[in-house]
C-alpha cells in the first residue's frame, strides 16, 4: 500500500498530516528515509516515523443495514451518504464492498481490507448474495431457467452468470448472484420483462443481515472467515 494510506493506518494523523510528516523526512523504510507519499510499501517493512516503529491496526469490518434513499458512498450527493449514520472512529478509511443503488435496502459491508473485498465481489469467487425483490407483474414460470442459463443483458460482452431464483409469492422472489454488475437485479428482470420494484439485500456469503434499518455492527470472526 501507500507509504501515505500506511502511515494513517499505523497513526492517529490525517492523509494530510501523513503527508506533511512524510516530506519532512520523518519516515524511514527499511532503514532509508523516503520522502515520497506514494511509495510502495509493505506491512512486513520495518517502517518508521521520527524514529518510532509503526504496526498496521487490525482490519476492520462492518455490517449495516441501508435505508432507502441512502448513498453508497463516502460523500453525500442527491441523497445522504450511507457512512452519516455509521458513528465510528476514521470512516474515511472504509469502502463499501459491493455497493447498493439509492433505492435498494439491506446489507451492505464495509472494510478497510481490499483483499477480503475482492473476495467477496469478484465473479471467479463464486460468492452468493441474495436478494428479496418485489415485482412489478407475477413471476413467470421460465425465468428461472432463463436466470440459471445466463442473461444476455444490453451493452455487456458477456452473459450473465447463473443465477437461482426461488419464489415466494407471485410477485416476491429470492434471486441469488455471484456477480455484481451495475443494476444488475434490475436489469436481469427489465430483460425478461418485467420490473422491480423493490429490492432488498438479505445475505452475502455466510453473512445474514440481522441488524435493524439504520444500524450497523462489527462483524464476528466467523463471519470474517467464512464470508
Ligand atoms: N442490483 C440492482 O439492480 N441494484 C442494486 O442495488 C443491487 C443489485
Amino acid at each position: 500500500m501507500r507509504l501515505d494510506k500506511f502511515i494513517c493506518k499505523s497513526t492517529e494523523l490525517s492523509r494530510a498530516e501523513a503527508r506533511r510528516a512524510i516530506h519532512a523526512g520523518l519516515a524511514v523504510v527499511n532503514g532509508a528515509a523516503v520522502t515520497h507519499e506514494a511509495a510502495q510499501v509493505h506491512e512486513n517493512n520495518h517502517i518508521t516515523l521520527d524514529g518510532q516503529r509503526l504496526k498496521p491496526r487490525p482490519s476492520r469490518y462492518f455490517m449495516m443495514h441501508k435505508p432507502a434513499g441512502t448513498l453508497c458512498s463516502n460523500v453525500d450527493g442527491a441523497y445522504p451518504s450511507l457512512f452519516r449514520g455509521l458513528n465510528i472512529d476514521k470512516p474515511d478509511e472504509l469502502h463499501i464492498v459491493g455497493r447498493l443503488d439509492a433505492d435498494t435496502t439491506g446489507l451492505v459491508l464495509l472494510t478497510d481490507d481490499g483483499r477480503w473485498s475482492f473476495n467477496i465481489t469478484h465473479p471467479q469467487r463464486q460468492c452468493d448474495k441474495v436478494y428479496r425483490v418485489s415485482l412489478r407483474d407475477p413471476l413467470n414460470e421460465q425465468v428461472a431457467h432463463r436466470f440459471a442459463q445466463g442473461l444476455q443483458l444490453q451493452g455487456e460482452n458477456a452473459p450473465t452468470l447463473p443465477a437461482r431464483l426461488e419464489s415466494i409469492a407471485p410477485r416476491e422472489v429470492l434471486l441469488t448472484i455471484t456477480e455484481g454488475r451495475f443494476h444488475q437485479v434490475k436489469r436481469m428482470f427489465a430483460a425478461v420483462g418485467n420490473r422491480v420494484t423493490g429490492l432488498h439485500r438479505e445475505q452475502i456469503g455466510n453473512i445474514r443481515l440481522n441488524v435493524p434499518v439504520g444500524q450497523w455492527r462489527v462483524l464476528t470472526s466467523n463471519e470474517v472467515a467464512g464470508a
